[in-house]
């Protein structure tokens, strides 16, 4: 259960009231008021639970205005938690720790050979000013990336918290503020974009890390020559919400024809100040020995 003090911090903007309720209607709620409350204009008093739709509206408006009431509700079923910024094992590519210096060295400006360009801020990269990708090309791998959404409580869907991961330079993970949607689609926050929605439920609320950890294997050729689909496996949060997935094709990120060339990885600008950290990569050979 979270309670109400759990969401003091949002009790000064109208324009945050808004976007927890319109999360939480989305959730799984259930009221719990253990004391009656009631409502600041008198016209109706809550006694005990309710699971309806307006009345969780009507009292958690209520009580954000007035913290008035005693005030509960679930969490999303599966919400992982998402760990402190997960060290890189031995091996492992750091791609961006934090410093002005690894968004020069590993990355550009998409499609240009031009330095990398977003802001760093207390050792994120903000997003702004046109995508980024990785200067270097990468076949296989596991990609590590922690992210956070910003609070956009007066926009909806596609334009709440907007980015997204490109791999192979046209193969979109989606980065989103899904918090609270109790079924995620294939637009949402761990999808592979207009494709593949996420399996089950692991984001987070805006304004905290969250993780993924990606799996990638690009196409190639099989023993009929016929070149294979990509393949992407994503962790969010500790929970895989794709499995394996056979990838259609390129997804809008980027464009072209499956191919087995390494290619680069693009981190979007979507017009939304996401933010990310702590990027590591370990590339992987095509098998194991054959010991
Ligand atoms: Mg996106």
């Amino acid at each position: 259960y979270a309670t109400l003090s759990d969401f003091a911090r949002v009790a000064s903007s109208p324009r945050i009231r808004a976007g927890i309720l319109e999360n939480a209607v989305e959730m799984e709620i259930q009221i719990d008021c253990t004391t009656t409350v009631e409502l600041l204009k008198g016209d109706l008093v809550m006694n005990n639970r309710t699971t309806s739709r307006g009345a969780w509206q009507s009292a958690a408006l209520l009580a954000l205005i007035g913290g008035v009431g005693v005030l509960a509700l679930h969490k999303p079923t599966h919400a992982g938690q998402a760990p402190a910024p997960v060290a890189p094992p031995p091996g492992a590519t750091v791609l961006f720790s934090g410093t002005e210096e690894e968004m020069k060295k590993n990355f550009v400006k998409r499609g240009t050979d031009q330095d990398g360009h977003w802001k760093i801020e207390d050792s994120a990269m903000v997003v702004g000013g046109g995508d980024i990708t990785t200067r270097q090309k990468f076949a296989d791998y596991q990609l590590h990336v922690e992210f956070k959404t910003p609070f956009m409580p007066d926009k909806h869907g596609q334009a709440r918290g907007n980015s997204g991961i490109g791999l192979q330079g046209k193969y979109e993970v989606q980065v989103l503020d899904s918090f609270g949607l109790k079924t995620p689609g294939t637009g949402d926050c761990g999808s592979i974009y207009n494709q593949s929605a996420p399996l089950v439920v692991a984001s987070r609320a805006p304004k905290e890390w969250q993780t993924y950890d990606i799996v990638f294997r690009r196409p190639r050729a099989g023993a009929d020559g016929k070149l294979s689909k990509a393949r992407v496996t994503v962790i969010h949060n500790g929970l895989a919400v794709q499995n394996n997935y056979e990838i259609k094709g390129a997804t809008g990120i980027g464009s072209g024809a499956d191919t087995d060339q390494p290619d680069v990885i693009i981190f979007q600008d979507h017009g939304n100040k996401v933010e990310y950290r702590n990027i590591w990569i370990v590339p992987l050979p095509e098998q194991g020995s054959s010991k």
